[in-house]
């Protein structure tokens, strides 16, 4: 199927689409013109799959940079990942598309100091990236407050309950602020995905890609 969308028709601001051309992207793929409409437009909560490799990070990082106000120091969005590879791949992706916006984006995992994370966190940042593990050390230390969360993206969500991260994400979701949307990005969409999204998703808006539409 020939993709016909431009970057122009999602409705993101000027600098993101700015920081777009820098970053070489020409057009958007399936994922990205199908999600990032419904992320700036609507308040609805979001199952997005579509395979490996077909841009889910820009789908929801792009949208996410001009959803969240850099004036504010609290956290806003939480993206769960299920590595540290991944943590800091994501968090990298989404930095490179902040073009001149004061916005941070801050990596945190296992493995990486934690006093490091903490004078990191304290400068202000709205969108933290990290592994379920690290995250739980810092709601337990009262370092990371999630409670003004509008978005929490749970990425890669497949491997994340593969990697049997399911007590993890329960526990961090209690410390979330219960109005936050929830955006969950998978390569399948097995039994446990669905009935996770059940549990905890209060209604969402169902966006898959079949392979052919790449
Ligand atoms: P997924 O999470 O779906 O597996 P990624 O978000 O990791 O995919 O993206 C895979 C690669 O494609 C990355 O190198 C990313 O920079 C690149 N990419 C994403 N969107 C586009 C686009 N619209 N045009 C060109 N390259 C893109
Ligand atoms: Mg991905």
């Amino acid at each position: 199927m020939s993709n016909i969308t431009t970057f122009q028709d999602l409705g993101l601001s000027q600098e993101t689409l700015d920081a777009i051309v820098k970053k070489g992207f020409e057009e958007p793929t399936t994922i990205q013109a199908r999600t990032i409409p419904v992320m700036l437009h609507s308040d609805a909560n979001i199952i997005a799959q579509a395979q490996t490799g077909t841009g889910k990070t820009a789908a929801f990082g792009l949208p996410l940079l001009d959803l969240v106000d850099p004036v504010s120091r609290t956290v806003q969005a939480l993206v769960l990942v299920p590595t540290r590879e991944l943590a800091i791949q994501v968090s990298e992706e989404i930095n490179s598309f902040r073009g001149s916006k004061k916005v941070r984006i801050v990596p945190i995992y296992g493995g990486q100091s934690i006093d490091q994370q903490l004078r990191r966190l304290k400068q202000g940042v709205q969108i933290v990236v990290g592994t379920p593990g690290r995250i739980i050390d810092h709601l337990n230390r009262k370092t990371l407050n999630l409670t003004a969360i509008s978005h929490l993206i749970l990425d890669e969500a497949d491997e994340m309950l593969n990697m049997g991260f399911i007590d993890e994400m329960e526990e961090i979701l209690k410390h979330t602020n219960p109005d936050k949307r929830t955006l969950l990005f998978s390569a399948t969409m097995p039994d446990k995905i669905k009935k996770l999204a059940n549990d905890y998703m209060e209604g969402y808006e169902l966006i898959a890609v079949e392979k052919e539409q790449l």
